[in-house]
C-alpha cells in the first residue's frame, strides 16, 4: 500500500510516504532553531511552526516521492502521545486529507511508529523483539509481539528521559541545544573513564523494584556538582572528558538493562529507536555487548531515529497490510495516548 504519514508530536513537522517497506519520501521541517534560545521546546512556538510548515512539507514529500495525493491508499498520523497543540495540527491536516481523498485514516501511537520505522531500512520487523525507545521525552523498554496490535511496557524512566539528560548536561557544559549530537561529537576526543559518574537504578536494592526502569536525574546532578566543584577551584572544565564520561554512564545503563530485559524474556532481537539511538557510543556498545550474548541489535540510521513522518507512514503501511481497522474520522489527538494503544 502507498501510505502518507504525518508527524507533529513535538518540534518536527514530518511528512513521509512509503510503499510497503519502501521509503519514497521523508520531508522534515524542524522548528528546533526557534526553541534553541529557550533551551527546550516551547509548545506554542511549535504549534505555530507546524501550521506554517504543514502544507509545504506535504507538497515536498509528494514531489520527492513522485506521487499525487490521489494515489495514496491511506493516511496515517501521530495521534499521541506528544504536545497537545502540536498534535492537533497534524491530526487536523490528516483528517482533511482523508476526507478530501476519501481514504482511511489511522491515528497512530508515536512510540510504536519509532519501532516500526526500522522496517524501512532493515526489512520486516523481528517479532517478538525488545524495543528500547530513547528520546527527549521517553526512555522505555517494550516487548513487541505484534507492532500493529500492542506493545507491553517493561520499564521506563522514573524521572528524566535519556535525551533530556543529554540536553541538560550539554547546557552545563556550554554546548548548544539540542545537546545530544554535541555531546556525541565532543566525547570522541574525551576519556570515558575520566569521571566515574553514577549508574542510576543499578544497585541491588533498586533492581528489586526497578529492574527495567531508568533514572537519569541523579546523573545530571552529579555532573552539575562535578562541574561546579571544578569552577569553584578556578580550574578549567575538560568538556570532552566530562561529555565522554557522562555518555558512557547513560549508555552503560541503557545497554545493561536492555540486555537484561531481552535475556529474561528470551528475546533474541533488540531494536533501538528515538533520537538518542543516533548516539554513536550507544550504537557501538549495544551491538558489541549483545553479540557476546547471541542477541542481534537493529538501529535505523540516525535520520530515521529522530522524529519524522516516514516512521508514521511505516506503521500505517503495516496496519493496512495486516488488515487492521482504521480510526474514526473524528479521532482525537491524545497527548497522553498510552503505549498499549497503537491505533486511536
Ligand atoms: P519525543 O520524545 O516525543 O519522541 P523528541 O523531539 O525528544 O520527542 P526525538 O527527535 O526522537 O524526540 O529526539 C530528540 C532527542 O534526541 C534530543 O534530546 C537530542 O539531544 C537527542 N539526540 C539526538 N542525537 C543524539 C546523539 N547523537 N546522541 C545523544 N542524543 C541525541
Ligand atoms: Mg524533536
Ligand atoms: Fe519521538
Amino acid at each position: 500500500p502507498l501510505v502518507l504519514g504525518i508527524e507533529t508530536s513535538c518540534d518536527e513537522t514530518g511528512v513521509g510516504i512509503v510503499r510497503g517497506h519502501t521509503l519514497l519520501a521523508d520531508a522534515v521541517a524542524s522548528s528546533v532553531d526557534e526553541h534553541a534560545r529557550f533551551g527546550g521546546v516551547v509548545p506554542e512556538v511549535a504549534s505555530r511552526a507546524h501550521l506554517e510548515a504543514m502544507v509545504p512539507t506535504i507538497e515536498r514529500a509528494c514531489e520527492t516521492a513522485g506521487v499525487r495525493l490521489d494515489d495514496v491508499d491511506a493516511i496515517a498520523v501521530t495521534s499521541g502521545p506528544g504536545l497537545a497543540g502540536a498534535l492537533l495540527v497534524g491530526v487536523a491536516a490528516a483528517k482533511a486529507l482523508a476526507l478530501g481523498l476519501g481514504k482511511p485514516i489511522y491515528g497512530v501511537n508515536h512510540l510504536a511508529a519509532h519501532v516500526a520505522v526500522d522496517q524501512l531500512e532493515h526489512g520486516p520487523l523481528p517479532e517478538p523483539c525488545l524495543a528500547m525507545l530513547v528520546s527527549g521525552g521517553h526512555s522505555s523498554l517494550l516487548e513487541v509481539d505484534d507492532v500493529t496490535v500492542g506493545v507491553e511496557p517493561l520499564g521506563a524512566t522514573i524521572d528524566d528521559a535519556a535525551g533530556e539528560a543529554f540536553d541538560k548536561v550539554a547546557r552545563l557544559l556550554g554546548l548548544p541545544f539540542p545537546g545530544g549530537p554535541h555531546i556525541d561529537r565532543a566525547a570522541t576526543s574525551g576519556s570515558s573513564v575520566y569521571v566515574d559518574f553514577p549508574r542510576g537504578l543499578t544497585s541491588r536494592k533498586d533492581l528489586e523494584r526497578h529492574r527495567f526502569d531508568f533514572s537519569f536525574s541523579g546523573l545530571k546532578t552529579a555532573v552539575a556538582r562535578w562541574v561546579e566543584a571544578r569552577e569553584r577551584a578556578g580550574e578549567p572544565v575538560p568538556v570532552a572528558d566530562v561529555a565522554a564520561s557522562f555518555q558512557e554512564a547513560v549508555c552503560d545503563v541503557l545497554v545493561r538493562k536492555a540486555l537484561d530485559a531481552a535475556t529474561t524474556r528470551g528475546i533474541e532481537d533488540i531494536l533501538i529507536g528515538g533520537g538518542v539511538a543516533a548516539n554513536s557510543r550507544l550504537r557501538a556498545m549495544a551491538t558489541e555487548r549483545a553479540a557476546d550474548l547471541g542477541i542481534r541489535v537493529r538501529v535505523p540510521r540516525p535520520g530515521l531515529c529522530t522524529d519524522n513522518g516516514a516512521m508514521v507512514a511505516a506503521l500505517g503501511a503495516e496496519l493496512v497490510a495486516r488488515g487492521r481497522t482504521p480510526s474514526a474520522l473524528d479521532l482525537p489527538a491524545d497527548s497522553s495516548q498510552p503505549i498499549t494503544t497503537v491505533v486511536a
